[in-house]
């Protein structure tokens, strides 16, 4: 517990949330605006809220984490729990978000793990939607098709790791100002990542040995089959 220092970002008095970034910050922040603070849950997502919260509470009872917990569903049905873990593992990325995903593609894309050619093909590919700005025909579907639970609002870690997984939508309960009035810093790293390279709180460096770092990418490029995701 010792380690546990998100308190000190609250402290520095950066309790501002985001101002036009993502869509769930800006419904969280406008309290009185025209965007209702609260949603209706069917008798369904009554229960899917209710594992989340379920994962979340153990996971503070136990110290194995922060306060959060994630379900992922398909068909009315999980296919993913996760919890967060940070405490018990000391990885700061053991988000309830990143291990449902980690759980319901080890469940709903089981030959990923079984090799390694991708090549052949292992994952299922779905076309870009019509009128769709991707440069790339085809992606692996990932967990399209999927919805993602959350007790409280993904940090921006993980509310990229559901892009990437294609889930289609994302519920949450508790808002970022909840967590940030808990001491953690979603909502300020939601503000810092809007800001160019240079004013950010982490230093970044771009461009750092440029020519050398485009083999990977010719690589890519020249390679056949490519399996994008
Ligand atoms: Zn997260």
């Amino acid at each position: 517990m010792a380690r546990f220092t998100c308190e000190e970002v609250a402290d520095q008095g950066r309790r501002r949330f985001l101002a036009g970034g993502a869509a769930a910050a800006t419904l969280i922040t406008t309290s009185g605006a025209s965007a209702p603070a609260h949603a209706e849950a069917t008798a369904k997502q009554k229960e899917f809220m209710a594992e989340a919260n379920r994962l979340a509470v153990e996971a503070v009872d136990k110290g194995w984490g922060g306060p959060f917990g994630a379900v992922i569903v398909q068909d009315g049905e999980i296919v993913g729990r996760g919890q967060n873990r940070v405490l018990l593992t000391g990885c700061p990325v053991y988000h309830a978000e990143v291990t449902a995903i980690i759980e319901a593609s080890a469940r709903l894309n089981p030959k990923t793990l079984m090799g390694s050619d991708y090549c052949d093909g292992l994952l299922e590919m779905i076309p870009r939607p019509a009128g769709s700005p991707d440069i790339v025909a085809s992606r692996a579907k990932m967990l399209a098709g999927c919805e993602i639970y959350v007790n409280g609002a993904p940090c921006p870690m993980c509310m990229s790791a559901i892009y990437w997984s294609r889930i289609d939508r994302v519920y949450f309960g508790a808002s970022l100002a909840d967590a940030t009035n808990a001491g953690f810093s979603d909502a300020f790293q939601y503000e810092d990542f809007q800001k160019p390279y240079e004013k950010r709180s982490i230093a970044v460096t771009p461009g750092l040995e440029y020519q050398s770092s485009q083999i990977a990418f010719q690589t890519w490029n020249k390679r056949p089959n490519r399996h994008y995701y």
